[in-house]
């Protein structure tokens, strides 16, 4: 089968390519504002981060590219409220 890929662009050298799931990375947070996919521009090595809507993350989940959900860290289950520790 096809690899998937996506059509992206750098906003600091203003390169277009595509890009293999691999090498994107999806971020899905509790807000729009924390929802956003990431890769490294191959032409001139920039960083680069961009808001991902809802289609978007369709996209890129229904083709392989690994996502992390940043909510759920904040909901995982974490150590009872401290008491002071009887001595
Ligand atoms: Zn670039």
């Amino acid at each position: 089968m096809a690899a998937a890929r996506f059509r992206a662009a750098c906003p600091d050298c203003r390169g277009r390519f595509e890009l293999a799931a691999a090498a994107l990375r999806l971020a899905i947070g509790a807000t729009r504002r924390t929802t956003f996919y990431t890769f490294t521009c191959p032409d001139c090595g920039a960083s680069v981060r961009k808001p991902a809507g809802e289609r978007i993350i369709e996209l890129l989940t229904g083709g392989g590219v690994r996502t992390l959900r940043l909510h759920t860290a904040l909901q995982r289950p974490g150590p009872p409220a401290r008491h002071p520790a009887s001595p």
